[in-house]
């Protein structure tokens, strides 16, 4: 609920006064046990940010985070470990995450031993030979280095690390977008098999369209900082509301019948997150842009159950202006 996330900008950048780059400003989603709600958005939009703040690897400015009934945002740092487990991330480069002196088998074994799941040393090298076999991998791959293995078969370990601690919510964070495009399915397919067999949540972000497409229940648009459409897949590849939604379907190649072309091309660049454009924040790219788009700030309509579009164009108040 209303989650934001600034930062501060660093004062020899600034010419007077206190900035901040409001990477994450104001975001309203919740996502249902089992599901899988993906987020997209171009590159800086703050999806990453987003996945964080959830976590708590970075700390929210402002807003509330409940995850199976407990509100997270006041959690102490003890708590905090706790829930750790059962909320994981997957990152997008396998091999930043993953330490280049450590074994597979090291790597897994740690994340098992600070969740306190196997005692035993025994114990922890037949769970941590399950966990490689339950992503695709070989137990013999237990001594080997991350460098002895493929982009691919990273991912896979950072995926086996996500899962080692029995979560029930993963954040996955362009986990496929360092990959080869031939490689990106397999590992989309692991974690649709994962899922069904652990019962786990996702946080899917994607700055492709194409691939919320293939693993979403449900999709959130994000735009500088803010979700300008919230709506279940088919409804939002079948009909998109926001211009922005409208604009990300007409980049995608038309081989895909599903996906409505309105052919509309953005102009001008992302804007800076840390002077975000006043009213609307598409109105310097929108096509559909009125006066009112410069001055007020869109709500968010709830125009269908379920589905949620923060436009002028939907509001009762303003819509014969367009
Ligand atoms: Fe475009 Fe106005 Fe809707 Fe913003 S509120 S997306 S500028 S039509
Ligand atoms: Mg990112």
């Amino acid at each position: 609920k209303n989650l934001k996330t600034h930062f501060p900008i660093k004062k020899r950048f600034l010419k007077k006064g206190k900035q901040f780059v409001k990477a994450v400003d104001g975001l309203n989603f919740y996502v249902n046990k089992g599901e899988t709600l993906g987020i997209v958005g171009e590159s800086g939009c703050g999806k990453s940010t987003m996945g964080r703040s959830i976590l708590r690897l970075i700390e929210p400015t402002e807003g509330r985070i409940t995850f199976q009934g407990k509100e997270i945002t006041s959690l102490n740092d003890k708590d905090l470990r706790k829930m750790r487990g059962e909320m994981q991330i997957v990152f997008q480069d396998p091999y930043a995450s993953l330490n280049p002196k450590m074994t597979v088998g090291a790597i897994l074994g740690e994340a098992l031993q600070t969740h306190g799941i196997s005692q035993g040393s025994k114990e922890r090298t037949e769970k941590v030979q399950e966990l490689l076999v339950n992503v695709g991998l070989s137990p013999i791959h237990i001594d080997r280095y991350p460098h002895e293995f493929s982009g691919g078969q990273r991912q896979r370990i950072g995926i086996a690390r996500a899962i080692a601690v029995n979560p029930s919510l993963i954040i996955a964070d362009e986990p496929v977008s360092a990959l080869d495009v031939s490689v990106q399915a397999q590992i989309l397919n692991l974690f649709q098999d994962l899922k069904e067999s652990l019962g786990l949540t996702y946080i899917f972000i994607a700055h492709d369209l194409s691939v919320v497409k293939h693993v979403s229940d449900r999709i959130g648009v994000m735009y500088l900082g803010k979700i300008v459409e919230l709506s279940d897949k088919k409804g939002l590849f079948q009909n998109p509301l926001h211009p922005y939604t409208q604009a990300l379907m007409s980049a995608v190649p038309s081989l895909d019948p599903d996906i409505k072309k309105e052919r509309i091309i953005l102009t001008g660049d992302v804007p800076s997150p840390s002077n975000p454009p006043s009213g609307c924040t598409f109105h310097t790219r929108c096509p559909y842009k009125q006066n009112v788009c410069e001055t007020v700030i869109p709500k968010e309509i709830n125009v269908a159950e379920g589905r949620y579009v923060s436009c002028h164009k939907y509001d009762d108040q303003y819509s014969k202006q367009f």
